[in-house]
């Protein structure tokens, strides 16, 4: 199957054909189309796979659906996260994630350890629609309460395995603790009433409009110890397991 069967917005479709990527790798092809339905996802993948874009593609297409990041929101936080074990690591995605963010006029900022902390507050000055970090120095800067992520619905934890045996499972649950919570109340039901055209003061008519996930929740291990089984279970709902 080709980009093109792959249910990719069109405006991100034309970003993949200039960042050159032909065909989709086998992890692609598989979590892409889930992933635009914004279900979570348990993807079991090594590095070299293609992940990166696997994740990033969906998180953009998310992103694309949000209102327009101004001067009045921006402060309210990143729209998506990306956590990853190293700093190494980190800087591969964020180069990886700007390739696609860029052209469509997203910011990415990293957060990681090993550089100056007033460096990344510098960066995080604009606001950045995308973080990527490792959780130990984005806890500090959490507690610094120089950056808040109110408003981030989009999560992916890459290299879950690694985080955990690098000991970050506790730095994992205090940040997504500080997320919003996964679902709204009364999703199950699947619907809400929303008053539409009510300016003129005839009161609008009623309206059935679905209400969308509050927050997808994406993670990538090569393996899946009880830690990050305890993670996905306490985090991801219903979650896509895919295994290439
Ligand atoms: P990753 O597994 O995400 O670290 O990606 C491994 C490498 O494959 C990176 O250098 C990517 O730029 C590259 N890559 C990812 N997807 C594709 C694709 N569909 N076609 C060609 N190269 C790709």
């Amino acid at each position: 199957r080709s980009w093109a069967e792959s249910s990719i917005p069109k405006e991100l479709l034309e970003v993949v054909d200039k960042v050159g990527y032909k065909e989709p790798s086998a992890i692609q092809r598989q979590a892409i189309p889930i992933g635009l339905q914004n279900r979570d996802i348990i993807g079991i993948a090594e590095t070299g796979s293609g992940k990166t874009a696997a994740f990033v593609i969906p998180m953009l297409a998310f992103i694309s659906s949000m209102p327009p990041f101004t001067d009045d929101i921006r402060h309210l936080g990143p729209y998506a996260l990306i956590l990853a074990p190293t700093r190494e690591l980190a800087q591969q995605i964020e180069t990886e994630a700007r390739k696609f963010a860029s052209p469509l006029g997203f910011t990415c900022v990293s957060i990681v350890g090993g550089r100056a902390v007033e460096e990344q507050q510098f960066n995080l000055r604009e606001g950045a629609e995308i973080i990527i970090a490792t959780p130990g120095r984005l806890k500090d800067v959490l507690e610094r309460h120089v950056l808040v992520l109110s408003q981030c619905r989009y999560i992916v934890m890459d290299e879950a395995d690694r985080m955990v045996h690098l000991g970050f499972e506790a730095d994992l649950l205090f940040i997504l603790d500080k997320l919003p919570s996964e679902t709204m109340a009364g999703e199950d039901t699947g619907m809400m009433e929303v008053d539409v055209g009510g300016e003129d003061g005839d009161g609008g008519e009623r309206v059935e409009v679905r209400r969308g996930r509050t927050r997808v929740t994406t993670l990538f291990s090569a393996t899946m110890p009880p830690a990050v089984e305890r993670l996905a279970r306490k985090y991801l709902k219903r979650p896509a397991i895919i295994t290439i």
